[in-house]
């Protein structure tokens, strides 16, 4: 099954992410870790991070080769979560293309919505425990800046494919992670 995860920073996509996988058993590809986690000290890792750092979107040409190469490792093959992408309507028509390719297709957009002064305060409280250095005030209204900008379009790109399911994501978690499965459920 194919994924897609949309949701705005701090909508709680991470922990939902987590969960789903551990209950589907599919690969979890979350592009903000897989650019995280480049070399920090390379060219390609300062580059990466100089986009992150002030909360704007990596360009396509750096991303696309990432995520296209996780996808020719085997455990890809059937289908992954993916999370934080696509970021904008460009990545998701080039997804839609690599998976038409291989006669797949997105099954599933889940839509996390919950309301920016609850996003705004979640986030806030994320920086105070985590120490994310992309975490502070500045970077966050850059970030919601960019979802509602670049990502926002990316649902309506889907909502033409028919596949989107909208969750409220302003309950508890365990609530949360019931109406995601019911969504799963409904779409099988
Ligand atoms: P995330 O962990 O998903 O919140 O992503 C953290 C940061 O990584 C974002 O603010 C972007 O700078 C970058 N990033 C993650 N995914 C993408 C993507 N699909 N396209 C471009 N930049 C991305």
């Amino acid at each position: 099954m194919w994924i897609v995860f949309i949701g705005p920073p701090g909508a709680g996509k991470g922990t939902q992410c987590s969960r789903l996988v551990d209950t589907l058993g599919i690969p979890h590809l979350s592009t903000g870790d897989m650019l995280r986690n480049t070399e920090r000290n390379s060219a390609l890792g300062k580059l990466v991070e100089s986009y992150i750092d002030v909360g704007r979107l990596a360009p396509d040409y750096l991303v696309m080769p990432i995520v296209t190469k996780r996808l020719f490792e085997p455990d890809c093959q059937l289908g992954c979560l993916f999370d934080g992408f696509p970021r904008t309507v460009h990545q998701a028509e080039q997804l839609d293309e690599f998976l038409a390719q291989r006669d797949s297709r997105i099954d599933v957009v889940l839509n996390l919505q919950v309301a920016a002064d609850v996003l705004l305060e979640r986030l806030l409280k994320r920086a105070e425990l985590q120490n994310r250095k992309d975490d502070n005030e500045q970077t966050i209204s850059a970030r919601l800046e960019v979802f509602r900008t670049q990502t926002a379009p990316v649902l309506q790109h889907f909502r033409g494919q028919g596949n989107v399911v909208d969750i409220h994501g302003d309950q508890s978690p365990d609530r949360v992670f019931n109406d995601i499965l019911a969504g799963l459920t409904g779409r099988k």
